[in-house]
Formats: C-alpha cells, structure tokens, sequence
C-alpha cells in the first residue's frame, strides 16, 4: 500500500516571515481554504503569541469547519526560569484554541548557550514541560526541533536528549527542522535515518532553501523514513525561502508512489500555486517546476518538433497531470509547424497549405515589422487570429480617452486621471478614474466602464507591466513595444501593443486583455452548457 506523507503548510507563518509579505484576515483565510480544499493535512496559521493579528484570526476561525486539514498554532517552549501556566506566550497559544499545536524548541547546544543564555539541563525542563502542558490540554502536538541537524553536528549526544524530552512528554511528532538551510541531501539522510531508528515517534522534517536544496533535502527525509513535511506552498519564507511544497507534492505523489493529496486534487496544484501567489501578492516564478508558466514551454525548434511527434522526448511528466499546460512558444527558430498547432487550438480543421494559414503568415510578418513580438503575449496573438478568421464577436469600441496629468501632490498620491467612452451595442458609457501614472489611471477608467455592461470584469487586475524601446536611435519617434500581464486570479495571461506613443501601445495591450478575458469567459460558458 501506498505511504501517506502528511503535508504541513506553513505559508501564514514561515511565508509571512518573507521580504516583502504581509496577510490580512481575509487573506490568511483565503489560504486556509485554497489549502483545506487541495487536501493539506496541516495548517500553520500563525504564532498567536507574537503576533495579535494571528491571535485576531485564530478567534475569528473558531467554530468553522474544515474539510480535512487540521489548524495549528505555532509558537516556542515556555520561557526560561518560569512556570509553564505563567508563560503569556503559552497563554495565548492555549487561547488560540487549535487541535493541534507545534511547539519548537532548541536542539543545537549554541543557541541554548549564546542565544537563549540558559543551561542544557533548562532546555530540557522547557521542552518537557511544554510538551506536557499540552498533551494534558488535549492537544496533538508537534515539536519542532530547531536546528536539529547543525544541534546534531554540533553534539549529537544532546540534540538526541532534547528529541527524548519531547517523547517523553508524549509529543505526537518529531520534526526535524534545517533551520539555516545549509545542509546538504546525504547529511540529512543520515541523520533523520538515525532519528527513525531511535524513536518509535512518527517524525517530519522541515527544511530551509539556503542552499538551494530544501526540496532535495526534503525528500531525502522521507526516503530515510519522515511522515511528515513542512514547507511552504509556493517557497515563500526568510531569507531564501521555505522547502517548496508545490514541487514536493508531485515530486513524491507522482514519481515517487507516495500519497500527500487526493489523487483527484492533483489537477488543482497550478491552480493553488497562481492563486497563493495572488493573495501573497508576488508573481509566481515562472521557471518554478510543475506549476511555473514556463514549466512546459518548448521553444527550440528540435525541442518542439520532438514533443509534437511525442511529448514523452522533451516532458518527464504530462503537463494535465498537475493542472498546468504545454506551450509552444512562437519564434524565428520554431517555425511554421509551432504557429500551425497555436491556430489549430481556435481552429482545429486548418491545415498547413490553406489560405487561412497564408493570410495569419503574411498578417503576423507584417506586425513582426511594426515591432510586435508575440512570443511572450500568445493572447494577443490568438486573438489577431480570432479576428482574422472571423470567429471573433466584438465585445465594446472603444470611442476615444484623455489623459490628463496633474502635478503629484506633496504627499505623493494621485497624479493621472483619465476619461473614457466606450460604446457597448449602442450604449455609450463615460467615466473616469485616477490612477498612479497615465496608465494606471487608463485602465482603471477603461474597466470602471466596462464593468457596467461586463461585471466579471471586476476580478481583473494588473500584475505587470514592462516597455521596451524599440529603435532608440530614432529619438523621439523611437516605438515602444509594451507588454501587460492580467489576471483574473485563475488564470494569468499576457498582451502586446506597439505604437511611437506609450499611452497608444498601453491601451492596445489593455483592450486586448479586456477582449481576452471576455471571449475566454465566452468559451467558458458555452463549454459548461454542453
Ligand atoms: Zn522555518
């Protein structure tokens, strides 16, 4: 029988720990349930003692359901040189009111010594105490060892007492923790192999990427017999990130014959991964395995030509498999056969030699010329030939815009406004809106009109936005090519415009995407009626 993994998220604790990442409420909620509906065992969603806006969240969570993970409350073993019940740190762990608490504790004799200032023997007592106060609370608790593998370099004679103060309280879990991420795959191989031959408590790991191995170093402790693993759903965490959870997942369910989710959420995987990067706020590494944009792109011409004959020659796994798709990218080396195979997605009966087929070629060629590049904003070219083949239905005209700039004010804040009619069967809309900077302040009016006709609209936002200059040498007449990404926090996609004016290749970049979204929801909708 297949092995059950239990998969511990820790986005809301170690990922909130990142640069540049803060959650609201609704945002941690957000998470818990993207995660509850994937099929996560755990989640660590916060440390209520350190923190009132995690103690605020635990609150509010009480009393609501989930499918299948279990929440937990982080937080450290009681403080040195008191009792466990005056501990207010403890109190508030208790008050968070989770069935599950993970409590971490020192394992490495240097931070119990110049971090902490205590005595080996008062590290102990803290972890045993702990541990108990909970055990006898009713909880299932989770000790993490805290630099448990550079404690075991260090003393491995005493890394292995702390483990046994847990155990000897009744802890429920061992985690082996990689707090500085510097170990390497074998070290920690060995090491948690000799912690499963010691100790008939199921045990974790828990790794950090400075090294760039979290992930290996992850699996590496399963294969020496970990039950458990922490990490982070998309690799957010301090410094260098968290163990990626979103690789391991398929690493060890997909290659591996582990089970870590329901097989049936499998398909879920990039979704979760594009929506935690949303509510997180960050764009999604598109290199990332599996779940990256990128992650089965092909671009070189043998490279394509090979997956088109049999995927199996340039993909180790099926892209569906993990909700994500395969993309051949358009460029001078892939050629006429990439583009054929794009068309044929919106049209399937094209062939090579048709006129159809001609009529794209020489109409792509010559946006080529005008400086469009579609590889990186395939939307835009779908829907060039969507148009060109007649299977588009326009959605809105838009009439005409003006941009007025005003002088930022002393505190920084609003400087563009712009004002917009666009035309929708007959009906005119006119509005405006302020943005930061005149693009910002566009697309802001050129939705704000559109959501009265198109309300699904409201889910659409910017996430990027790059300009790129084309002929420099040409001044002030030099092009410029602007690239837009959206999303709708589902999917993301990307448009292109040109022009010798950036406010002009902008709102073409921006109408493509409205135009986009809108024939995507289209399809949608006729899909779900069939
Ligand atoms: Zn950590």
């Amino acid at each position: 029988m297949a092995k059950k993994i239990a998969i511990f998220d820790s986005t809301l604790r170690d990922g909130a720990q990142a640069e540049k990442i803060s959650y609201s409420v609704e945002d941690k909620w957000k998470i818990v349930r993207a995660m509850d509906e994937l099929g996560i065992s755990y989640i660590e969603a916060g440390n209520p003692g350190s923190n009132p806006k995690d103690l605020e969240f635990f609150h509010q969570v009480k009393g609501n359901e989930l499918k299948c993970a279990k929440l937990t409350a982080f937080g450290s073993t009681r403080r040195r040189g008191m009792q466990v019940e005056d501990d207010s740190n403890i109190q508030s762990l208790l008050f968070a009111n989770t069935p599950v608490v993970a409590i971490f504790g020192k394992s490495w004799d240097l931070h119990v010594k110049n971090v902490i200032n205590t005595s080996l023997e008062e590290n102990l007592k803290m972890i045993k105490e702990t541990v108990m106060f909970f055990k006898k609370e009713g909880k299932e608790v989770i000790f993490d060892a805290e630099h448990f593998f550079d404690g075991f370099k260090s003393d491995p004679e005493y890394a292995f007492e702390t483990l046994q103060a847990a155990v000897d309280s009744g802890t429920d879990w061992l985690v082996l923790c990689e707090t500085n991420g510097g170990a390497f795959p074998n070290e920690v191989y060995e090491i948690t192999k000799k912690v499963v031959r010691q100790f008939s408590t199921p045990v974790g790991i828990h790794c950090h990427n400075d090294g760039g191995m979290a992930v290996a170093n992850s699996i590496m402790a399963v294969k020496a017999g970990a039950t458990q693993v922490q990490g982070t759903f998309i690799g957010l965490g301090e410094r260098c990130g968290n163990a990626n959870l979103s690789t391991i997942i398929p690493n060890l369910q997909l290659k591996k014959g582990y089970v870590c989710i329901r097989k049936n959420q499998m398909i879920r995987l990039t979704s979760t991964a594009r929506y935690v990067a949303e509510v997180s706020n960050v764009a999604l590494n598109t290199r990332l395995p599996y779940v990256g944009k990128s992650a089965f792109a092909h671009k070189g011409g043998m490279h394509v030509d090979g997956v088109m004959k049999d995927p199996r020659s340039y993909e180790h796994i099926k892209p569906e498999e993990v909700g994500n798709e395969r993309r051949f990218l358009m460029s001078e080396v892939s050629g006429r056969s990439t583009i054929l195979k794009k068309i044929q997605k919106i049209s399937p009966e094209l062939q090579k030699n048709s006129k159809e087929m001609q009529l794209i070629m020489d109409h792509l060629k010559k946006l080529e010329h005008k400086g469009y590049q579609f590889e990186a904003a395939e939307c835009s070219f779908e829907l060039m030939v969507r148009k060109l083949l007649g299977k588009y239905k326009p959605f809105f005209q838009l009439e005409n815009f003006t941009i007025i700039d005003e002088q930022p004010m002393q505190n920084g804040g609003i400087s563009s406004s712009a004002i917009i009619k666009v035309n929708v069967d007959g009906k005119h809309e006119i509005t405006v809106a302020e943005g930061d900077g005149p693009v910002n302040a566009l697309d802001r009016s050129l939705r704000k009109a559109l959501e009265v006709f198109y309300p699904e609209l409201k889910e659409v936002h910017l996430t990027d936005f790059k300009v790129r200059v084309l002929n420099p040498e040409a001044a002030t007449a030099a092009k410029v090519r602007v690239l837009i990404e959206s999303t709708d926090g589902k999917d993301i996609w990307t448009t292109v415009g040109v022009s010798t004016d950036i406010i002009e290749a902008s709102c073409i970049a921006l109408v493509d995407s409205i135009e986009y979204k809108l024939t995507k929801n289209i399809e949608k909708k006729f899909k779900a009626s069939m």
